[in-house]
Formats: C-alpha cells, sequence, structure tokens
C-alpha cells in the first residue's frame, strides 16, 4: 500500500513576493496533505509553510544565519497569504 499524499496544483499567488530574491508574482504554491508549498520560479527557492505559518526552507544543511538580520535596501510591501492551517 502506499500512502496517499494529496497534492492540489501550483498556482501562483498574486502579489507574493519571493523571500530569496524579491520577485513578484513569481511565487507558486500548493499544498501536499494540507502542508503549504511554496516555490519561486524565478529563482528556484521553495519552502513549506509549518503549523505556526511560518517559513521553512528547503535547503537546510548550508548554514542558516537566523541571527543575522539585514535591513531591507528600500520599503516594500510583503503581503502574506492567508495562512489556511488554522482549524477549519
Ligand atoms: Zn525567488
Amino acid at each position: 500500500m502506499e500512502p496517499t499524499v494529496t497534492k492540489t496544483p501550483k498556482r501562483f499567488i498574486a502579489g507574493a513576493v519571493c523571500p530569496a530574491c524579491s520577485e513578484q508574482d513569481k511565487l507558486m504554491m500548493w499544498s501536499e496533505d494540507d502542508v503549504p508549498h511554496r516555490e519561486c520560479v524565478a529563482c528556484g527557492y521553495s519552502d513549506t509553510l509549518n503549523a505556526q505559518g511560518q517559513s521553512v526552507p528547503r535547503e537546510l544543511g548550508t548554514r542558516v544565519n537566523q541571527a543575522e538580520v539585514k535591513p531591507k535596501p528600500k520599503v516594500q510591501t510583503v503581503q502574506f497569504f492567508p495562512n489556511p492551517k488554522l482549524k477549519k
């Protein structure tokens, strides 16, 4: 028996900004077993969202420096899509 993973079709998130390359409208999103996945078609960045709706980058392993917070060069409106993980 194979576990069945329910996947939703990938679709672009209007207005979403890639956290890696800051391109807009390049993020696609889909769900696998109700776990939201995101992928940037511009730079290849991908992540998933945990139960808190926080980004969990796929490519861990190289050093992840969460402590280093760089100020953004310019003010930018970042839209967050609604978090579907909260109880339905
Ligand atoms: Zn990107």
